[in-house]
């Protein structure tokens, strides 16, 4: 494997500037690994034609002496809810396949105005909807760790694909876990920024209310770069915050240095309940929490008694949300469409939208158009919309007692393919600990505490901080983070075995 794919993106980004290497190398040396690797993992549902030719024009600009972005010349993945222009956007759905958008999402945009260089669109759950990447319309993708098993979900694609260096950065969405569930499972950095933080104009929308655009990547500094780009006030979004946001790419650095950790109050959920956590898990996690409590933090029990209900609400809100948001794909305005010779409109679209949406997306439309109905809007939609009151004073509750709260990334390491794909409510559980951030709209950020004694793979641990401390998870992450990679003598991902090349 080429040595450019091991350097973090800033570490790429400090050659390039230095001129040790031009995006041109950097770039084919992605798409090498991608053409060597992907046929196994599957992270891309598209590969992009012309990164070769975006890279060249970086180079021209940097040799003409032009002021470039931090990140200019470095590669970037993009999850395939985020549209493009230039290449189709489908969402992991059969419904938009060959869908080309007219305009780029706003993510997408800033990131080619530093000079990040989009090397394709990566696999998802279908609407990302899923926590496994096996409910995409295109087949699933492995987990570069072991390819019998997840690469979590809904953005397992964006996840493996740094994972397994086909690329150093990548755009995931978070609507309940989608970015930092996968994180959890290959070992890698993934955060969920504050509701309004990152604009979700052209984000396919899943949830309106809960959806978060977010930085993938191997560490925490490069995570917090791409936020960098990403992040601010979009007019084109009417949720995004007018906030002047600090450098997260100076939090994490200054970060790194441990400092943070003396004196930090990190809170643990007295009512979470992890009995049914696979043991290696939350090993990790006490592992992780006594090193940072040796570098000086205190450990303190809070309380969030509604924190367990938050799975019960999400599956209401989410499918309401979801059901309303799908409704578009009518056959008329987007996408696919399936003709019924002497059928009505409404023959078409039902048509349509049978062969269109797979089962995972058909159980929430019909789930949520359920909690919605007349009869029922008050005791389903009304109740679930309550308990997310009460989850968002739990935390304000906590955070008035600590500077950040740790759970557990997930219940589990990764799980075989197929294994919960059958079980629809074991699916959902994964996302017990990372849902309710998204309910109370705050910021999350999972990085890599070590792999899981019994079977040798990656853990996670979620840091959550309140709304609009997004650089506070960064310092916090980036000091975890040096302690760790310390401690085993380098990164995880030296260990995992697509390091050797495709299995
Ligand atoms: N796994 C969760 C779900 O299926 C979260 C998805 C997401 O964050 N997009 O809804």
């Amino acid at each position: 494997m080429s040595d450019i794919l091991k350097l973090t993106a800033a570490d790429l980004a400090a050659q390039l500037r230095a001129g040790e290497l031009s995006s041109v190398e950097a770039t084919q040396a992605h798409l090498d690994r991608i053409a060597a690797v992907d046929g196994d993992v599957h992270a891309f549902l598209h590969v992009s034609d012309h990164a070769i030719e975006v890279a060249q024009d970086i180079d021209r600009r940097r040799a003409a002496g032009e002021e470039l972005g931090e990140l200019a010349g470095v590669p970037l993945a993009i999850k395939d809810v985020l549209v493009t222009t230039d290449m189709p956007s489908t969402s992991g759905s059969k419904i938009l396949e060959g869908y080309m958008s007219p305009y780029d999402a706003t993510v997408v945009a800033r990131s080619r105005a530093a000079g990040l260089v989009p090397l394709g669109k990566t696999n998802m759950d279908e609407f990302a909807m899923g926590s496994s990447t096996e409910h995409s319309a295109y087949g699933p993708t492995r987990n570069p760790w072991d390819l019998d098993r997840i690469p979590g979900g809904s953005g397992g694609g964006s996840a493996a694909a740094v994972a397994a260096f086909e690329a150093p950065l990548a755009l995931g969405s978070d609507t309940g876990g989608s970015i930092r569930q996968p994180a959890h499972v290959t070992g890698t950095v993934g955060m969920k920024p504050t509701y309004g933080g990152v604009s979700r104009y052209g984000a396919i929308a899943l949830a309106s209310s809960l959806d978060q655009v977010g930085p993938v990547s191997r560490t925490v500094l490069d995570s917090a770069l791409l936020h960098d780009v990403i992040g601010g006030h979009d007019p084109h979004d009417a949720t995004s915050l007018t906030d002047a946001w600090p450098s997260f790419a100076a939090a994490a650095r200054e970060g790194a240095t441990g400092e943070v950790l003396k004196g930090l109050k990190v809170g643990v959920i007295r009512e979470l309940d992890d009995s049914g956590f696979q043991a290696g898990v939350s090993e990790s996690f006490r592992a992780s929490l006594a090193a940072m409590e040796a570098a000086g933090a205190e450990i303190v029990e809070v309380s969030a008694p509604h924190f367990e209900y938050g799975v019960a609400a999400y599956y209401l809100i989410l499918p309401a949300e979801a059901s309303s948001n799908l409704a578009k794909f009518d056959s008329v305005r987007f996408g696919m469409r399936v003709n019924v010779p002497g059928g009505t409109v409404e023959d078409v679209m039902a048509a349509t939208r049978d062969a269109g949406f797979g089962d995972e997306v058909k159980r929430r439309v019909i789930l949520g158009t359920y909690a919605l109905s007349a009869g029922y809007y008050d005791a389903y939609y009304g109740s679930a919309q309550k308990v997310r009151t009460l989850i968002q004073r739990d935390f304000d509750q906590a955070f008035a007692q600590v500077d950040v709260i740790a759970t557990p990334s997930a219940p589990t390491t990764a799980f075989r393919l197929g294994e919960q794909l059958d079980d629809p409510l074991q699916m959902y559980l994964n996302d017990v600990t990372t849902i309710p951030v998204n309910l109370a709209g705050v910021p999350g950020i999972s990085i890599p505490s070590g792999l899981a004694a019994e079977d040798g793979l990656p853990v996670g641990i979620q840091f959550v901080a309140p709304a609009r401390k997004d650089a506070r998870l960064y310092r916090v992450g980036a000091a975890l983070e040096a302690l760790l990679v310390d401690s085993w003598g380098g990164p995880i991902l030296d260990r995992a075995p697509i390091l050797g090349g495709a299995r």
